[in-house]
C-alpha cells in the first residue's frame, strides 16, 4: 500500500458545498409555502412583498429585496458624507 498523493487526490471544498452553506444561512423567515425570490444585491432568499426589479419593467436582471430597495431608495445619512 502507498499513498496517493498526486493531484488529482487533493480535494478542496468545492464551490457548491459552499453556495449551500450561504443558503441555508440567508434562508431565515422564508417558508417553502411562501413565494420568495433570490435578490441580487444581498444575494438573500426573500419574500417577494416589496420587491423591486433591477431594471424597471423586466425582471430579466433579477429584483431587489426590500430592504436593498430601501437602501437604496433611503442612504444611510452620513454613511457617504
Ligand atoms: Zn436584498
Amino acid at each position: 500500500m502507498r499513498l496517493e498523493m498526486g493531484p488529482l487526490n487533493s480535494v478542496r471544498p468545492t464551490m457548491a458545498t459552499h453556495f449551500r452553506e450561504a443558503t441555508e444561512r440567508c434562508k431565515s423567515h422564508a417558508g417553502v409555502t411562501m413565494p420568495s425570490f433570490r435578490c441580487v444585491r444581498c444575494k438573500c432568499t426573500k419574500l417577494i412583498k416589496g420587491r423591486k426589479s433591477v431594471v424597471k419593467g423586466t425582471g430579466k436582471f433579477g429584483y431587489h429585496c426590500a430592504s436593498c430597495v430601501d437602501e437604496i431608495e433611503n442612504p444611510t445619512p452620513g454613511g457617504s458624507r
